[in-house]
């Protein structure tokens, strides 16, 4: 069984998202349904404007609103050091916890040969090209603490450190298969102060 016309097409859209079962899809479509015509239009426009606005930085692949992003537009972050990370929702993990003043890299995803990404899926290259290019002089690795992430993490070591750069790995502290965006920000902050030289 299903709803008339709009409310049908609305259960369906928010079930094609992550983590949304047929049930929560259906609550949130009713939800809508009771909004404000004001605030749902304002929703509309924030999705609208996503798509339309925002891109990824051409230097680190963080998102971004202009051809680079706001921390690699800012001059007071530390060019010498670069953070390496998994998506751009780990930037914002990271910056919550006020531990970091130097720039990222954004590789977009891991390393993960079941799901057939390699190295040459991810924003590898550009991150040679900036250790060549730019003055950086240490690497943080701060991909996720898994498998996968833990595997892109000894690559990305061996290809980088013959570059004569120091690269160093968050340490361990963090839940072990977990999502670096998942852990809190005292926990995420120790493990980068307590990065160390691999
Ligand atoms: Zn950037």
């Amino acid at each position: 069984m299903s709803y008339e016309g709009p409310v049908q097409d609305l259960i369906e859209e928010f079930g094609r998202l992550p983590g949304v079962g047929p049930k929560s899809a259906q609550r949130l479509a009713f939800h809508l349904l009771t909004m404000d015509a004001a605030d749902a239009e304002r929703m509309a426009k924030a999705i609208l404007a996503v798509k339309e606005r925002v891109r990824f930085c051409a230097r680190c692949f963080n998102v971004s609103e202009f051809e680079e992003c706001r921390i690699c537009r800012d001059s007071r972050r530390d060019s010498t050091v670069l953070c390496v990370v998994e998506e751009p929702r780990d930037v914002m993990a990271i910056e919550k916890t006020a531990e970091f003043q130097g720039r990222y890299h954004v590789l977009g995803g891991a390393i993960s040969p079941i799901d057939g990404i390699g190295p040459d899926q991810l924003h590898i290259k550009e991150l040679v090209a900036r250790v060549g290019s730019e003055e950086v002089t240490e690497l943080v690795l701060a991909t996720n603490p898994n498998i996968e992430g833990e595997a892109t993490a000894s690559y990305l070591a061996r290809l980088l450190k013959s570059m004569g750069v120091r690269v160093s790995r968050i340490a361990s502290g963090l839940p072990v298969g977990g999502d670096l965006e998942y852990a809190d920000e005292v926990t995420l902050g120790r493990a980068f102060s307590g990065r160390r030289e691999v």
